[in-house]
């Protein structure tokens, strides 16, 4: 494997690479206007792949959160009141652009975050299907009536949208983590303030022109970009006109925004860090197993919540499976993100790649056995080999930690009650997998997993149609399907009285 980086592309601007370089924005959104940071400060954002800077864009602070705070309080009454199939029907058009704009949104994410392109344009669809999901969903808000406890009253349930809403969203999925909070904010009726991951800023700021586009009204979707989350951070979270957070990152980022959101007392969807267990018990199909390990885990550099991070397989298959999976892990390809054929691109940055060296050698160190990888790959760039390491000891860091990169960790396991003390052995829950052809084993194991998502036989999970989330740890709150548009909702009962 090497990693060869198409001249041709190296040479050319991002601009350049794009149908439409309109696309390409470098400004904040604040009230349907692009305007600079108040300082006058910008930020750059470079493409991990070679390190080529492929732009600036605002180094905003509170007085920038401020100014979105203000547009989107401002915009909230016309769009909460405007009904449901109005809103609908912008939603649509903004998916209708997102969709027919995807090639080039795809080479913007690419270009910043370092995917392989036709992974990039995958979760561009994959985003733009929460836009349409939720267009749809918005006409379906129902309240109910509830049977009355006094001949005189009459007793119903409203449904209202919760206010302005602040979102901050990681850098690993730079267009899925925004639709997936705004389609169902702007469904409900709520209106918006996102700060982006400052690695990975341009396709926020690209959806945030095909909003525009789409006849989405100014002020209802604001961005602000920065090259310092605090500041904004703090203003998001304390501003009494923001009424809800909805955070996707770490889960230590998670937890000081919940604390501060306490003091205006916000409602709070957190989808946070995961370790997931990945178990393939003796009677699984192994062909089966390694296909969904190796979406599981090498899809977008295995820089996924989800991703598989424990890998624990039966004792008497473990030669079997290690060599099926050895042979797959073998032929993927690294790479930059527009070469041809490229299966796994770079990490994000230069503390991704430490992160992973780091957990490596200290497995290693433990006693655990490199059989591919296990170092970095080639000479420019932040590529990591796709690694498998065997019989990793319990108190590897990186059987408790995400590694966030492409690292199999093998675990042998005997029975049944050992792998499910093992998997539950962590603080977090967010996705787990397992691999059985026993119908009683199955139902066992789906229930005594301590996760929000279970992976039955699967190793690729995520659509705009299911609850997406975790327990313990990794989150509080659900996003996709009919739940996640009620985390941008209100209750409010209404008594009828003297009836
Ligand atoms: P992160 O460091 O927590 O950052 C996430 C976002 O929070 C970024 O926009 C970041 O801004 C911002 N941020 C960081 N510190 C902040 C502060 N003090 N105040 C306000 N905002 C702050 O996480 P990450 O490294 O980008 O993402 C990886 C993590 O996200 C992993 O743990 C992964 O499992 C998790 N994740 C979870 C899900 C899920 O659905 N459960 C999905 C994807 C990712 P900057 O970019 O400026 O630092």
């Amino acid at each position: 494997m090497s990693v060869v980086v198409d001249p041709a592309q190296r040479g050319l601007t991002l601009e350049k690479k794009l149908q439409d370089p309109e696309l390409l924005r470098d400004r904040n959104l604040i009230d349907g206007a692009w305007c600079l940071s108040t300082t006058g400060r910008s930020h750059p954002v470079f493409d991990p792949s070679i390190g080529k800077l492929l732009g600036n864009v605002p180094f905003s602070d509170s007085t920038d959160a401020e100014r979105g705070i203000k547009a989107a309080h401002g915009a909230f009454h016309d769009w909460s009141r405007r009904t449901a199939k109005e809103r609908s029907a912008l939603l649509r058009r903004w998916y209708e652009l997102i969709m027919s704009n995807k090639q080039d949104l795809g080479i913007i994410l690419s270009s910043e975050q370092g995917k392989p392109l036709s992974e990039a344009v995958g979760e561009v669809a994959f985003g733009a299907s929460y836009v349409e999901w939720y267009a749809e969903e918005a006409k379906r808000a129902y309240g109910e009536m509830i049977p009355t406890h006094a001949a005189d009253k009459r007793l119903g349930v409203i449904k209202q949208p919760v206010g302005v809403v602040a979102l901050i969203t990681p850098w690993n999925f730079p267009s899925a983590m925004i639709t997936r909070k705004v389609a169902p904010a702007l469904a409900a009726g709520c209106t918006v303030v996102i700060k982006p991951a400052e690695d990975t800023p341009l396709s926020a700021l690209a959806l945030g022109e095909l909003a525009q586009r789409a006849g989405i009204p100014p002020g209802v979707v604001n961005i602000v970009t920065t090259g310092d989350p605090v500041p904004i951070g703090e203003c998001l979270t304390s501003h009494p006109e923001v009424r809800k957070l909805s955070f996707t990152g770490s889960t230590r980022v998670g937890k000081l925004l919940m604390s501060r959101c306490a003091g205006t007392i916000k409602k709070v969807s957190l989808e946070l860090g995961g370790n997931a267990p990945f178990i393939v018990f003796d009677d699984a199909d192994l062909d089966a197993a390694v296909a969904g390990l190796m979406v599981s885990k090498y899809r977008n550099t295995g820089q996924t919540c989800i991703s598989a991070n424990r890998i624990y397989v039966q004792a008497p298959v473990f030669d079997r499976f290690l060599e099926k999976l050895k042979a797959e892990v073998s032929r993927l390809k690294v790479g930059g993100p527009f070469e041809p054929g490229v299966d796994q691109g770079p990490l994000i940055n230069q503390a991704a790649l430490d992160k992973v060296k780091h957990l490596v050698d200290d497995a290693i160190s433990l006693g655990a056995q490199a059989v591919t990888g296990a170092r970095e790959h080639g000479n420019e760039g932040l590529f990591y080999e796709p690694t498998i390491l065997k019989d990793v000891p319990k108190n590897a860091r990186i059987l408790s930690e995400e590694v966030f990169g492409p690292v199999t960790s093998l675990v042998r396991f005997s029975s049944e009650s050992e792998v499910v003390a093992m998997a539950n052995d962590t603080l977090v829950g967010l996705a787990g997998y397992f691999y059985s052809r026993d119908i009683g084993r199955i139902w066992r194991m789906a229930e005594a997993l301590d996760v929000g998502m279970v992976g039955i036989n699967e190793g690729m999970i995520s659509s705009e149609v299911i609850p997406f989330g975790g327990v313990k740890e990794s989150g509080i709150g659900r996003e996709g399907s009919r739940h996640g548009l009620d985390e941008f909702l209100d209750l409010k009962y209404l008594c009828f009285g003297g009836l």
